[in-house]
């Protein structure tokens, strides 16, 4: 009897330790509740503090401001109305109105120093919005029940985000959902705040102007105007055609060599395209009147490149950098990007008397995209001389690029980037070599923009006006 009801206790012993042992399914749905959890949790006390600071330092800009209030809404009731009122979308997905003063009623200063949107303090203080947040869509504009867009409704908009940092110092290249979704996913107090200081650069940089052409002169050079899409868009066309094209990137270091050899200038302006690189271009554009559409600098460019030409007939020649330094890059693009097929690599140190035997190797591996890191002007130079007997379609000078995609030397972090100083990390990096490209150079290169202003005003043959915006 007694042994029975042992058994029977143990049997119901172990029956009950099975049914409490989690599963792999259900550990994996009890992970996923914690996960979830964790983020409502983190997002609620952060979305808490982050409430308090807005509404202390909302009520503290409208006090500062308070004096300017009333010329403003007697400015804006003379064109008939004293707020505007803006139907978007918030927070989960609810909509608010959003208030700003109307620009006919604005006023020169009100234009001039940005405060027609000095209202949004209000909607600051009602917690429809934060000083910092994805932008405040217009309904319609962008579905919350999309798979890349509904993170951006987990916060409260703002009226600074990310991607309107990022678009100042050119270089949003994604879609505005996914910096939201970065924005949000990484989002923390302290990142706030490098937002908001990175804002002011942002509004120095500005927009500039609307008049931006296909093509346009910089101090003697052809720049084509394009963004980054329109870019590798063209070079992926160019792979599947017969004809040869050479590919070359304008900064303002390359524009000062151009400025002094008449023969490189001419290479570039022959170059079927040369785009505008860094931060020195879109500043010299603006001040004469233009916008430069985005930074296509080679380093961005090149993971889009790889990624446009996967599974494309053809192959990737490297070839520049110090010896080891193109082989680790075909490494990079093996691993990120397995659909491209690599041609072939080599280094850039090699002797005028083996440029031959280069060239040759290049044309036997029936590469159809060719890039050459061999510094500028050199590398122009080298594809201008060579483009024919190497036998790729496209071919692209693409200076330090190996360097940074081999690992030998890390690149600015982005946020340096957003500010438009990736330059001051290369000088940093290397001052021995960069200060005079950088320091003197950056001068020599605003001289020269400000003579062709000069000119183009004198001649009175200004076309590059702009209608500010
Ligand atoms: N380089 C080369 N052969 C040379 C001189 C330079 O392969 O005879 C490489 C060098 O190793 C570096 C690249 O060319 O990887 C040039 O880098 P730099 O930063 O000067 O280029 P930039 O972007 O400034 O044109």
């Amino acid at each position: 009897m007694g042994s029975t009801l042992g058994l029977d206790r143990r049997q119901a012993a172990e029956e009950l330790q099975q049914r409490l042992a989690l599963g792999p399914r259900r550990k994996n749905r009890l992970r996923r509740a914690l996960l979830a959890s964790t983020w409502t949790v983190t997002v609620a006390v952060l979305g808490s503090a982050k409430r308090i600071i807005d509404f202390c330092l909302a009520l503290l800009l409208l006090a500062i401001t308070l004096p300017a209030w009333t010329p403003m809404l007697f400015a804006a009731s003379k064109a008939g109305s004293r707020l505007v009122r803006t139907v978007r979308v918030g927070r989960w997905a609810q909509t608010f109105q959003e208030y700003s003063f109307p620009i006919a009623g604005a006023g020169r200063i009100l234009r001039v120093l940005h405060l027609r949107r000095l209202p949004a303090l209000i909607n600051i203080l009602r917690g429809d919005i934060s000083f910092i947040g994805p932008r405040a869509v217009t309904p319609g504009e962008m579905s919350p029940r999309d798979r890349i867009t509904y993170r951006r409704y987990d916060v409260r908009p703002g009226l600074i985000c990310l991607w309107w940092v990022r678009q100042r110092a050119n270089i949003a290249y994604e879609h505005e959902a996914l910096s939201d979704a970065e924005y949000v996913s990484g989002q923390t107090l302290l990142g706030d705040l490098g937002l908001a200081l990175r804002a002011i650069p942002a509004v120095m940089y500005g927009h500039g102007v609307a008049n931006a052409p296909d093509e346009f002169p910089l101090v003697g050079i052809r720049i084509h105007n394009m963004t980054m899409a329109e870019a590798v868009e063209t070079m992926v066309a160019w792979n599947g055609q017969p004809e040869q094209h050479q590919v070359a990137f304008l900064n303002a270091d390359c524009a000062n060599i151009a400025w002094r050899d008449p023969q490189y200038a001419a290479i570039l302006n022959r170059a079927d395209l040369t785009l505008g690189d860094g931060i020195g271009i879109k500043v010299a554009a603006k001040a004469l009147g233009l916008q430069l559409k985005q930074n296509v600098n080679g380093t961005d460019l090149f993971p889009r490149l790889c990624d446009a030409l996967q599974g494309l007939a053809g192959g990737l020649f490297l070839l520049g950098s110090r010896p080891g330094i193109a082989e680790a890059v075909a490494g990079w693009v093996a691993k990120h990007y397995p659909a491209v097929k690599i041609a072939g690599f080599r280094d850039g140190y090699f002797a005028p008397a083996e440029e031959k035997s280069v060239i040759h190797e290049i044309r036997a591996s029936g590469a159809t995209v060719l890039l050459v890191a061999l510094g500028a002007p050199h590398q122009d130079r080298w594809i201008d001389r060579n483009l024919a007997a190497t036998g790729v379609r496209v071919a692209m000078g693409v200076g330090g690029l190996f360097d940074f995609y081999s690992g030998r030397m890390p690149r600015a972090p982005q946020w340096l980037r957003e500010i438009g100083l990736e330059w001051v990390y290369r000088l940093y990096q290397e001052p021995g070599r960069m200060w005079r490209r950088y320091l003197i150079g950056n001068v020599t290169f605003l001289y020269h923009v400000a003579l062709q202003r000069f000119r183009n005003q004198a001649g009175g043959r200004n076309t590059n006006k702009g209608i500010a915006i």
